[in-house]
């Protein structure tokens, strides 16, 4: 746990008041039609400790949809089950671009810089679906969320996976563009229908700060006992989370959090504090880049008042 002279309990409290008046909220992503109905005062934070203690405020009992979050559970599925040939069909390059962009994928020949932006997510989605229905391959990205998590009441928010699949065009055209490269091998509407229910995975801060507590633990899910990935593994996607969590965003997001977090357009952010802490916050309004605004600043004012970095000395 932290040292004595850091009570996190009232940091978190503060943090929560504090995003509470806040004025610039950011605006929530509205081409996700249920995405834009979320009340943007919402504001929710959950520290979990590498012991096991849980520090909550605000709303962070309440389910948001993770969006893409997400690529980081379905990137290590994926990598359990085809492991490191994963990296000839995805890179693990920053993209410096949008999260959605199309542009480097003609120079790169159908393989995205990384996991984390769209193209990429799609990619891991494709290997996901393997031989299997796509029915298949949604329930076990949940099992393994809830596995994570040790909680069975996690869903999949079926009106935002409808609305994606009625509104995704730009996803549609990343994924037959992918597959005129031979990059995607499925029809583009299975292969999205996978993509699209696990971005529609609802949770709440407290169920996603413990879904993430294998990546501040070398791998090892506390909660279990159990090793979900190797700590080579654990540590590269911590690097993956670091350098392209926030697409075009992670590098301001590394010089002001310090620590892997991966974003999604439903306002949620998991950040993880190495041997310290796995963190969720959720307000909806985003930054230009479709990052959340509050979360951000929550998260760099967290690190202030704990001291956490991956650059820390001790
Ligand atoms: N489902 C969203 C999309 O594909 C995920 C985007 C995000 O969270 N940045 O557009």
């Amino acid at each position: 746990g932290v040292g004595a002279e850091i009570d996190l309990s009232a940091i978190v409290a503060d943090i929560a008041a504090e995003m509470a008046a806040a004025p610039d909220r950011g605006t929530p992503a509205s081409y996700i039609p249920p995405l834009a109905a979320v009340d943007p005062g919402k504001f929710g934070i959950a520290v979990i400790e590498a012991d096991g203690t849980c520090h909550l405020a605000g709303d962070a009992e309440e389910a948001f949809s993770i969006q893409s979050i997400s690529k980081v559970f379905a990137l290590t599925l994926a990598l359990g089950h085809v492991g490191d040939q994963s990296w000839r069909r995805v890179g693990v390059e920053p993209s410096g671009s949008a999260f959605n962009s199309i542009v480097q994928l003609e120079a790169e020949h159908g393989i995205p810089r990384n996991p984390f932006i769209n193209a990429g997510a799609i990619v891991v989605a494709d290997v996901l679906l393997g031989r299997n229905e796509p029915r298949e391959a949604i329930g076990e990205i949940l099992r393994f969320v809830r596995a994570l998590a040790g909680d069975d009441t996690i869903v999949i928010d079926r009106s935002v996976a409808e609305a994606e699949v009625a509104t995704g065009h730009r996803n549609v055209a990343l994924a037959s563009y992918m597959r005129s490269f031979g990059n995607i091998e499925h029809d583009v509407e299975r292969t999205l229908g996978v993509y699209f229910h696990q971005c529609a995975l609802a949770m709440s801060c407290r169920q996603l700060a413990l879904a993430g507590r294998f990546l501040m633990a070398d791998g090892l899910n506390p909660g279990t006992g159990r090793q979900v990935v190797s700590a080579l593994r654990a540590r590269r996607i911590g690097a993956l989370m670091m350098m392209c969590g926030h697409y075009d965003g992670s590098g301001e997001f590394a010089f002001r959090v310090g620590l892997p977090g991966k974003s999604g357009v439903g306002g949620g952010i998991l950040a993880v504090a190495p041997g310290r802490a796995s963190i969720a916050v959720w307000s909806p309004g985003l930054n230009e880049r479709g990052n959340s605004q509050l979360g951000t600043l929550a998260l760099e004012r967290l690190v202030q008042r704990t001291g956490w970095s991956v650059f820390e000395a001790d």
